[in-house]
């Protein structure tokens, strides 16, 4: 998607430092960070949101979870625990239409969230 900017990012038009990257899936931190560690997790396949996954995109789930959990354990969070949010649409305001998986941690979080 030429307007894209995760599709940027992962294509590497726009300069990022990954945290993980393969043909599937990327990793790397959110430029505005909300908690000491937070990474967003994108599919390298352009899916805008949950409704837009098909059949053939199921597999690129299971690997996001599994990157995501690989590198909050590089990031030494993975036993203190950490919050995964994916927004979607305007309530949750969702400001990227790429899916995305945001992953904080490095703090304690209360429940529900507000
Ligand atoms: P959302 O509101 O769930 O769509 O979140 C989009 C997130 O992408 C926000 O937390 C932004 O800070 C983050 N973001 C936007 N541009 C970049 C970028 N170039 N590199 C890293 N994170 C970004
Ligand atoms: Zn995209």
């Amino acid at each position: 998607m030429a307007d894209c900017i995760f599709c940027k990012i992962v294509s590497g038009q726009i300069k990022t430092e990954f945290l993980y990257k393969d043909e599937h899936v990327a990793c790397f931190k959110d430029i505005k960070p909300a908690t000491p560690a937070h990474f967003l997790v994108v599919p390298v396949k352009h899916i805008p949101t949950p409704a837009d996954i098909k059949d053939v995109d199921r597999e690129i789930l299971g690997r996001m979870f599994q990157a995501a959990a690989k590198v909050t354990a590089d990031l030494g969070v993975a036993k203190s625990g950490y919050r995964m949010v994916a927004n979607v649409g305007p309530d949750a305001g969702q400001e990227v239409p790429h899916l995305h998986i945001h992953v904080m941690g490095g703090k304690k979080f209360g429940w529900p969230p507000g």
